[in-house]
């Protein structure tokens, strides 16, 4: 296995959360954050969290919430050498609100945000000097330049030896642009795990059934589909080993960022040289402990907080 950084490369924003459930965005109301967020910053922030060398391909702009975000990432362990910083062009931003229903929506600006001038340019290119995993997040393809950007990074990745992991975390609207379902199908072929949701399996394959969209994915290249079924848990697929993993059951407060901490958990954990099971289970707890926290990366975890959260949701369960 190639050693080296794990890196990834997307959109950092803030988010902005609507503080009750059910509140309007088309009148006044409370709001908190700014929080560090972003899916790939996310993601690349809980691998640094369980004590992997990683880094991040990105842009902010020079103003309070790009700063909130860069030294985030740069206290919690990520190199942060190759996130430029846009004179020109204000930090991304989410703003969510939840609806009754647990739905959630957002407003984003991130297409004309300093995410707009992510490249990979010559830092970027040291950083993915030192790369052995890289990993595509789905969110981060909204324009042809990033298409480029993480192709042009995946080629380099690859040529080296290196592994790829791809999250699709799209929206079902974005598969009816031609150019973007051919993006997400581009990335799936350079895959070698492949992280979707449930729902997802389905959206990249004609196959009528999660079995058979499994089959059709492996047959593609792909070596081995970590499927995350949120408040039921995970499971593993490389075509000979079949896997499922039941939830940590917990209290969901706030969902955003449980897939990418789940992903960063396993893609790390495998990294380090653990098993399968193992990978499994700390994914899964790193998820679940993710919906117990307010804020999109406040629920990252360090291993030994994932090993005292296993341990409690298991005592609570044998006493229940
Ligand atoms: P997102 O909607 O943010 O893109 P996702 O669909 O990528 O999320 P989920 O399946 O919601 O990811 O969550 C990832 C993992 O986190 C799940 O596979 C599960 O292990 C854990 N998890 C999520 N929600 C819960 C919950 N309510 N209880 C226990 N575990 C959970
Ligand atoms: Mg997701």
């Amino acid at each position: 296995m190639n050693a080296g950084k794990i890196v990834t490369l997307g959109e950092i924003l803030v988010e902005i959360m609507a503080q009750d459930v059910g509140q309007s965005f088309r009148s006044a109301g409370p709001l908190v954050g700014p929080f560090a967020s972003g899916a790939p910053a996310i993601f690349i922030d809980q691998v640094a969290k369980l004590g992997h060398p990683c880094g991040m391909i990105s842009a902010v702009g020079d103003d309070d919430f790009g700063w909130l975000n860069i030294e985030r990432l740069k206290q919690d362990g990520v190199d942060v050498g190759a996130i430029a910083i846009s004179e020109e062009y204000p930090t991304g931003s989410a703003f969510v609100r939840y609806r009754d229903n647990g739905e959630r929506d957002f407003v984003f600006n991130i297409k004309h945000s300093a995410c707009s001038k992510i490249a990979v340019d010559a830092a970027a290119e040291r950083l993915l000097e030192d790369c052995g995993h890289f990993h595509v997040m789905g969110s981060s393809l909204f324009s042809f330049r990033m298409i480029d950007a993480m192709k042009k990074a995946i080629e380099i990745v690859k040529a080296k030896g290196g592994t790829i992991s791809f999250d699709p975390n799209v929206r079902k609207e974005m598969l009816n642009i031609p150019e973007m379902r051919a993006a997400l199908e581009f990335m799936l072929g350079y895959c070698d795990i492949f992280l979707p949701s449930g729902p997802e399996l389905m959206l990249l394959t004609e196959a009528k059934d999660e079995a058979s969209a499994i089959d059709e994915i492996l047959k593609q290249g792909v070596q081995s589909i970590v499927v995350k079924r949120g408040a039921e848990g995970s499971s593993y697929h490389d075509g000979t080993t079949t896997l499922r993993a039941p939830p940590l059951l917990t209290k969901e407060i706030d969902p955003t960022g449980a897939g990418d901490c789940f992903g960063a958990t396993f893609v790390t954990c495998r990294r380090l040289g653990r098993s399968i099971e193992e990978s499994l289970l700390y994914a899964n707890a790193s998820g679940a402990r993710t919906v117990t926290v307010r804020g999109p990366m406040e629920g990252a975890s360090t291993f030994a907080e994932l090993d005292a959260f296993i341990s409690e949701r298991r005592q609570a369960g044998a006493s229940a």
